[in-house]
């Protein structure tokens, strides 16, 4: 018998039994990365964590019967400014950024959403959204912006439970004189010129574009409907970001909730201080998988995995050099045995227990260390195979970095012609890899692996 899925909820407060609107179509948003640059380590913890969840999901309700959307975000001020700087096109900016999450996060083990929907292709549903907004009397135009009216919602803040008047002073700092009221947020601004623009809604003349939180509430509406099961999200988006998404969609819709839990992961601290460019402490995941900046040394994206999910996903995580040799430590012993090879990918039933507990993943790892001192070694292999674990950590492989590079550049080329049932395009990749020695493997679970031939 399944265990029962219970979830922390932001909305609430409390620990809740999870009950999915529609079992035979549990819906999941989790908000994606804004892509102007390489993403760090922090922006890893929600992937992973939600990865988990995702596996879990679909392990209980059937991979058929989940639909989980992470989106991208293709326009904001940073890829227009980051585009700048470089000298080069917007496109260019967040076609390689994008290109380069896809590889970062292949190589900790993540599946691929269900649905990867970008900002700039749901610009209609945003005007759809803001034009029933001002009809409803809930947004006004000013100045060539389209605001939401927060006075205009009676319960706004019943997310971050902020006290309205704590909000309005931190609000208050520098407002902008077309505001009615200070904690009103943009739905809809000008474009400076140069920048992306698209002819506004609500009778502006002059052309814009979206504010970043009408972006996350016309992709959820379109690909998951008025009100779904799970949003998910860092702690950090609470407010405003999500907050705001809730006034909107719920002031669009009349509906009571936008999504009926709300989970948040913990922030991430570098070696027991804030992650900072200034610090000099800043890592990107790209740097940890194939460079020397943490730790002297480069680290398999596995181990990045399994030390992320060491720590419970609500608490606070501090990153750590001396934790990541624990965790390889621990990969490796649990790898090594030849259980590992062809396992198929099963949670064992403590281990689904722990994880069914609002993904209690500390608990499963030490249920898989049980298992391992119980010597149930298949029972360990299936269950690393279920979390995602799907490469052995060898002590005599070790690739250059470049070389590594180039592997999960390839592999991410045949994903997509896999996505795009070009058979020939990833078979004819596969025999590339293989002439690099590389021995590609297709999962059942819709993972694909890879390892160095023996
Ligand atoms: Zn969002």
């Amino acid at each position: 018998m399944a265990p029962t899925l219970r979830l922390y909820n932001t909305l609430t407060r409390t620990k809740e039994e999870f009950r999915p609107i529609d079992p035979g179509r549990v819906r999941m948003y989790v908000c994606g990365p804004t892509v102007y640059d390489y993403a760090h380590i922090g922006n890893a913890r929600p992937v992973i964590v939600f990865d988990v969840l995702f596996r879990l999901l679909r392990h209980l309700y059937g991979p058929e019967h989940v639909v989980y959307v992470r989106n991208i975000t293709d326009v904001d001020d940073k890829i227009n400014a980051r585009a700048t700087e470089r000298g080069v096109s917007i496109r260019q900016v967040t076609e390689e950024t994008l290109r380069q999450f896809h590889e970062d996060i292949a190589a900790l083990g993540v599946l691929p959403p269900t649905v990867e929907p970008r900002a700039t292709e749901h610009i209609e549903e945003m005007k759809a959204l803001i034009e029933r907004l001002v009809a409803s009397g809930h947004a006004y135009v000013a100045d060539e912006h389209v605001l939401f009216h927060v006075p205009s919602m009676p319960d706004y803040g019943s997310l971050s439970r902020r006290p309205l008047d704590e909000m309005e002073a931190g609000a208050r700092v520098d407002v902008a004189p077309y505001k009615r009221s200070p904690l009103d947020f943009v739905l809809w601004k000008p474009s400076k010129p140069g920048d992306p623009s698209w002819p506004s809604p609500c009778g502006v003349a002059a052309p814009g574009r979206p504010g970043w939180h009408i972006e996350c509430s016309a992709m959820a509406w379109r690909h998951l409907g008025e009100v779904f099961d799970i949003h998910a999200g860092g702690i950090d988006l609470v407010f405003p970001h999500h907050e705001n998404e809730v006034a909107q969609s719920r002031c669009c819709f009349g509906t009571p909730v936008m999504a009926k839990y709300w989970l948040h992961n913990g922030f991430l601290q570098v070696e027991g201080e804030k992650m900072s460019k200034s610090l000099g402490n800043f890592v990107t995941i790209r740097e940890l998988l194939a460079t020397d900046r943490f730790g002297g040394r480069s680290w398999p994206g596995e181990v990045l995995r399994l030390a992320m999910l060491k720590t419970h996903y609500r608490q606070p995580i501090d990153w750590t050099v001396r934790a990541l040799e624990e965790a390889e430590a621990t990969l490796k012993a649990w790898t090594a045995y030849p259980e590992f090879e062809g396992a198929d990918a099963a949670f064992a039933a403590p281990v689904l227990e722990a994880l069914a507990d609002d993904l209690n993943t500390p608990k499963v790892i030490a249920e898989l260390h049980a298992l391992d001192r119980e010597g149930e070694r298949r029972a360990l292999a299936s269950s690393l195979r279920a979390l995602g674990f799907a490469r052995a950590l060898r002590e005599e492989v070790s690739l250059p970095p470049e070389l590594v590079d180039k592997i999960e550049r390839l592999l991410a080329v045949r994903r997509s012609a896999r996505a795009a049932r070009n058979w020939a395009e990833s078979d004819r990749i596969r025999d590339e890899l293989s002439a690099l020695g590389v021995v590609v493997k297709d999962n059942k679970d819709g993972t694909t692996t890879w390892e160095v031939a023996r």
